[in-house]
């Protein structure tokens, strides 16, 4: 199959009320889907029990992200529960032109940010939690769930729910199988459409083999 260039990567951007599952659902994607990475924010939260430096986040601390922030390094940030979280602008460029599809699991300030950054490259989708009762039961699930990080990420949800009509779409995990059936049907379909715009030297040369004039 013939195509003039490599087809840029899709900015698959995911986001939900904390504790909803996203990281969940992003990570068995990447370890299913082969061509699809994740992009690995920074972040000055602290690490959580499991987690590891430049796997899960670039952990930095505020002077650290402040000098990034100043020297461009971000794509887009955004401070959520008091801390910092970005996305290193030089690796996911490197990684999109590449033809890698990426997944960005951002709050809806990044994929506001991202969307109107890159309009044609992203596809969004808004993972709902099957009621608040779980949700808390999730949150407190959590490893290293504490009263107060609860507490917060529990208030915050209602503001994050409220944007879920900005996504192109959405999902309620309730059941992990099913959320992540539907994930991976959206990633398919949004391949699809990519596939779409990058095939027209291989359809063109489908047309001319079978005769179409005027090409
Ligand atoms: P988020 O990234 O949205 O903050 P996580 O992926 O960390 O959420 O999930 C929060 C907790 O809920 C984790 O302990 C995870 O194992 C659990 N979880 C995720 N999805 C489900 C589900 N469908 N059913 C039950 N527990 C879930
Ligand atoms: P957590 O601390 O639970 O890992 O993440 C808290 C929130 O920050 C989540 O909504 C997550 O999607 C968001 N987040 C993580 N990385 C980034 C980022 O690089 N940019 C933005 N805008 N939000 C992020």
């Amino acid at each position: 199959m013939s195509s003039e260039r490599p087809r840029r990567g899709l900015m698959f951007v995911i986001s939900s009320p904390s504790g909803a599952g996203k990281t969940t659902l992003c990570r068995r994607l990447i370890e299913e889907c082969p061509g699809v990475g994740l992009s690995v924010s920074a972040t000055t939260r602290a690490r959580r029990p499991g987690e590891s430096d430049g796997r899960d986040y670039h952990f930095r601390t505020r002077e650290a992200f402040e000098e990034m922030i100043a020297r461009r390094d971000f794509l887009e940030w955004a401070q959520v529960f008091d801390h910092y979280y970005g996305t290193p602008a030089r690796e996911v460029e490197e990684r999109l032109s590449a033809g890698e599809d990426v997944v960005f699991d951002v709050d809806w300030q990044g994929a506001r940010s991202l969307k109107i950054i890159r309009p044609g490259d992203v596809a969004s989708v808004f993972i709902l939690p099957p009621s608040i009762p779980q949700l808390r039961a999730r949150l407190e699930g959590r490893p290293g769930a504490d009263a107060r990080s609860v507490a917060s990420r529990l208030a915050g949800a209602g503001q994050d729910i409220l944007r879920w009509g900005e996504y192109d779409y959405a999902i309620v995990n309730d059941d992990l199988e099913t959320a992540f059936h539907e994930l991976k049907a959206i990633l398919t379909t949004e391949r699809a459409r990519r596939a779409r715009a990058a095939l027209g030297g291989f359809v063109d040369t489908l047309l001319r083999d079978a005769g179409v004039q005027g090409l």
